[in-house]
C-alpha cells in the first residue's frame, strides 16, 4: 500500500510512502524491545537533557516544520508554527517536572510501604492529522520521560510530519528505537497491539477508530487511553458579554479551519439574547478571510481532505432540510469550505447529533439556563464545554453539572501542558497532560518492606 501526502490547497501530490512490510514491522518491534532494555535504566537527568534538546530543535526549526504541517494538512502557517512551539513547550514541561511527578510515594503504615513508578515497555500510538505535531508530542514526551519507548502510527496523510518528528528525536540524541514512526496499514494494527513489548496503547481520533482499537486492546489485555471526538457546547446565557462571546465563538469554531476536537460546535443560546448574539456572531464570521494558508492575513485554509469537505456539505444540506436556517456561508469548492453559520438547529438534526469537523457553526436556542444545560448534556460526546456568563458563582455551579472532561468559563477551550485533558462518554477515557498524564503508562508498583 502507498500513502500519499496531498497538499489540500493546491491538490498537488507532495510525496508517496510505501507501507512497511510485515517483516520490516517486526524489525521495528525488535528494535523497540532492544531500545527499552537500555532506556528504562537511564537516569531522569539524562532523559530530561535529551527532551530539552528536542524542545530546542523543534523551536529552532519551527518555520521549516510548520511548512511541512501546512503543506500536508492545510492549516494556516501561523497556526502550524504555533503548534510546533506549543509541542516544544510540552517537551520543556515534562523535561522539567517528570522526575518530581514520578517520585516514590510513602504511606503511613507500621512497616515501610511505598509506590514506585516503573516504565511499562512500548506505548503504541495511533494519531490523527489535525494537530500532527502537538498530538504526538503530547503523549510521547511524558511516555518517554517515564522510561518507555514508543511506536507511532500516524494518520496516513501526514507521514511527512511523522518522519520529521522521528528525525528530531534522533537529532536530539535519543537512541534509535526510543521513538519510531511506523507507516502501517490498518490491517497491521493488531499485530502491533499483540506484540509482547507493547504494554500501552493511546489513540486520538474518531469514535470508530477508538472503538476498534480499544476492542483489540481488550482482546490482548493492554491498557488504553482514548481521546476521541467531541461536539462541544458553547453556552451563552442572558448576562453574558455578548460581544466578547461572539468574537470568541468565531475563533473557537474556526480554529484549524474547524477541525479540532475542542472546537466549539454547538452554540446553545438563551432565547432572550439569541437574536443579538447571532447577529454579532455572523459579523465575526463574515470578517474571516479564507484562502491560501501560506499567505498573511488569512484566517482559515482548506479542509485537510476532499472527503471531509463532502461530508460537511452533506451534514449541512441534511440539517437545512431538517429546518435549520442558513445565516452565513454555505458554499464550498474543493477543500475550501466557507465559514458557515446556521440558526434554529433542532436537537434531533444531523448538525446537532453528529460531530461536524469543519467551519460549520450551529446555533440552538434554549428557553432558559436550565434548558441550555440540559441541551448541552443531551449528547453522546463529553469532551469540553464553554459557559458564558458574568456571574462566576453561577458559572461554577453550571460547570459542575456539565457532562464533559473540560469546562471553561468566559474563554476559549484550549489544552495546556499543566492541566489534565480528556473526555467522558463517547469522547473517550483516560487523561493526557499534567501530572496525571505521565502516570497513564507506568506500572505503579507497591513495595512493602518489613
Ligand atoms: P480517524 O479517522 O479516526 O483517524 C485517526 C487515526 O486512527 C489515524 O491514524 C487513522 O489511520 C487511524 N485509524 C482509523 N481507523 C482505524 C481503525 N479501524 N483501526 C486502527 N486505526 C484506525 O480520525 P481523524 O479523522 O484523523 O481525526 C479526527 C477525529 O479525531 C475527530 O473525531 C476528532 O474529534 C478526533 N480528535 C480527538 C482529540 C482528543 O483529544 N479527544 C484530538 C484530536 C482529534 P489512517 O489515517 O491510516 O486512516
Amino acid at each position: 500500500m502507498t500513502f500519499k501526502s496531498i497538499n489540500p490547497f493546491s491538490q498537488e501530490i507532495i510525496a508517496e510512502y510505501e507501507a512497511l512490510t510485515n517483516s520490516q514491522l517486526n524489525k521495528k518491534l525488535e528494535l523497540a524491545e532492544t531500545a527499552f532494555k537500555n532506556w528504562k535504566n537511564t537516569s531522569s537527568q539524562e532523559r530530561a537533557d535529551k527532551m530539552q534538546k528536542l524542545a530546542n530543535i523543534l523551536r529552532a526549526n519551527k518555520e521549516k516544520l510548520g511548512l511541512i504541517i501546512t503543506s500536508e494538512m492545510g492549516k494556516i502557517i501561523s497556526e502550524s508554527i504555533g503548534e510546533v512551539e506549543k509541542s516544544a513547550s510540552n517537551c520543556d514541561y515534562y523535561a522539567e517536572h517528570a522526575e518530581q511527578m514520578l517520585k516514590d510515594v510513602y504511606y503511613d503504615t507500621p512497616f515501610k510501604s511505598m509506590s514506585v513508578y516503573d516504565p511499562m515497555g512500548a506505548v503504541f500510538a495511533v494519531m490523527p492529522w489535525n494537530y500532527p505535531f502537538w498530538q504526538v508530542l503530547r503523549y510521547a514526551a511524558p511516555a518517554i520521560m517515564a522510561g518507555n519507548v514508543t511506536l507511532l502510527k500516524h494518520a496516513s496523510n501526514v507521514i511527512g510530519c511523522a518522519k520529521a518528528i522521528e528525525n528530531a528525536f534522533l537529532e536530539a540524541g535519543f537512541p534509535e528505537g526510543v521513538f519510531q514512526h511506523i507507516g502501517i496499514e490498518i490491517g497491521q494494527v493488531e499485530s502491533v497491539i499483540a506484540a509482547d513489548i507493547v504494554h500501552g496503547i493511546t489513540l486520538t481520533g474518531s469514535e470508530g477508530a477508538g472503538s476498534s482499537v480499544a476492542a483489540l486492546a481488550g482482546k490482548h489485555i493492554k491498557k488504553t487511553v482514548m481521546e476521541l471526538g467531541g461536539s462541544d457546547a458553547f453556552i451563552v446565557l442572558n448576562d453574558a458579554n455578548l460581544e466578547k462571546a461572539a468574537e470568541v465563538a468565531a475563533h473557537s469554531r474556526m480554529l484549524n479551519a474547524g477541525q479540532a476536537c475542542i472546537c466549539a460546535k454547538r452554540f446553545i443560546v438563551t432565547e432572550k439574547v439569541a437574536d443579538e448574539f447571532v447577529s454579532l456572531f455572523a459579523k465575526s464570521m463574515q470578517s474571516l478571510q479564507q484562502g491560501d494558508p501560506l499567505k498573511k492575513g488569512i484566517h482559515l485554509g482548506p479542509l485537510a481532505r476532499l472527503d471531509l469537505a463532502e461530508t460537511l456539505a452533506s451534514q449541512l444540506e441534511k440539517s437545512l432540510k431538517q429546518g435549520a436556517k442558513l445565516v452565513v456561508g454555505g458554499e464550498y469548492e474543493n477543500c475550501n469550505f466557507q465559514p458557515t453559520l446556521i440558526d434554529f438547529v433542532a436537537v434531533d438534526s444531523v448538525a446537532f447529533q453528529e460531530e461536524t469537523f469543519g467551519p460549520l457553526a450551529t446555533v440552538i436556542r434554549a428557553k432558559d439556563e436550565n434548558d441550555a444545560v440540559a441541551i448541552a448534556n443531551n449528547h453522546r460526546y463529553g469532551l469540553a464545554a464553554a459557559i458564558w456568563t458574568e456571574d462566576r458563582e453561577k458559572a461554577y455551579k453550571i460547570a459542575r453539572n456539565i457532562e464533559a472532561g473540560n469546562v471553561f468559563v468566559n474563554s476559549l477551550v484550549r489544552s495546556d501542558s499543566r492541566v489534565p485533558f480528556g473526555g467522558v462518554k463517547k469522547s473517550g477515557y483516560g487523561r493526557e497532560l499534567g501530572a496525571v498524564g505521565i502516570k497513564e503508562f507506568v506500572n505503579m508498583k507497591s513495595v512493602v518492606i518489613e
